[in-house]
């Protein structure tokens, strides 16, 4: 039985780092649940790609745009085009990841990793959340991560960046839910992507990471459809401020 406040007919959601991995996942969920989807990735979407597929199937409009998060006035232009696009939805998704021990962590991963990862995010959503303000209404969800909450091993920068979504979507919260737009995030588990390629193919890391996940498997980017929907949805109009785990049980444990 459907319940009428998951409906996102009529909704249009923009995802960003929705080429492939969870954000794919995430625009294929919000199109499942009835919503147009703007997906944005680093480099121009190709006719028919996965994410086109995933959207039109559903029935519902697709459209494919592009900016490098690295490019943090690429990141604005793009910013006012979603703006102008009447977004009810963002998915602040794109990341990035750079692996190094931090005694010999590059300072220029760290600059990467923070500009694609943490400000892109800011400036983006000051952008379209200065719109949604204006309707009195809208909805933003970051990707967090266990990071947002644990250190992790060989990504200071990825970690603090996701530290500071955390941090961010708290203070977007407190200044926005009262005008009508809730901010929240999702921290995701362990998820067979890209993103995680190097673990996955480290026999060690993998199965030490395995053997610490409660679920008993690693995750899936369609495991985070269901809380994506949610927060974009009036199902979580009294939700603000949180960051939710994803995460097979993991933080938990
Ligand atoms: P992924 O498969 O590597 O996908 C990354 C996405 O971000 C792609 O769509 C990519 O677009 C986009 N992106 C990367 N660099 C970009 C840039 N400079 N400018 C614009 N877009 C860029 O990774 P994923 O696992 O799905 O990650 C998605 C999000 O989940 C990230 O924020 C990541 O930190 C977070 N996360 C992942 C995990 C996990 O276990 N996988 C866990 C916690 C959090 P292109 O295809 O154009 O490069």
């Amino acid at each position: 039985m459907s319940h009428p406040s998951f409906d996102l007919t009529g909704v249009t959601a923009a995802v960003t780092g929705a080429s492939r991995g969870i954000g794919l996942a995430m625009a294929d969920a919000l199109a499942g649940a009835g919503a147009d989807v703007i997906a944005v990735a680093s480099s121009p979407f190709l006719r028919d790609s996965p994410a086109e597929r995933a959207v039109t199937a559903h029935g519902r409009a697709f459209t494919g745009l592009h900016a490098d998060f690295s490019d943090v006035a690429a990141v604005s232009a793009l910013g006012d085009r979603l703006a102008d696009a009447g977004i009810t939805v963002l998915v602040n998704n794109a990341g990035t990841i750079e692996r190094a021990p931090a005694a010999v962590h590059p300072v220029e991963s760290w600059n990467r990793v923070l500009a694609v990862d943490l400000t892109s995010h800011f400036v983006l959503t000051q952008k379209v959340g200065a719109r949604m303000l204006d309707k009195g209404y809208g909805k933003v969800i970051f990707t967090a991560s266990l990071l947002s909450f644990q250190g992790g091993i060989n990504v200071p920068g990825y970690a603090a960046a996701k530290s500071g979504i955390a941090g961010l979507t708290h203070a977007l919260s407190n200044e926005w839910v009262g005008q009508g737009v809730t901010v929240n995030a999702i921290a995701p588990g362990y998820i067979a992507t890209d993103n995680t390629q190097a673990l996955q193919d480290d026999p060690d890391r993998s199965r030490s990471i395995l053997d610490r996940i409660p679920a008993g498997r690693w995750g899936r980017p369609a495991d985070l459809g269901g809380a994506t929907v949610f927060l974009a949805s009036p199902a979580s109009d009294y939700v603000s401020g949180v960051v939710l785990p994803v995460d097979g049980g993991w933080l938990a444990r």
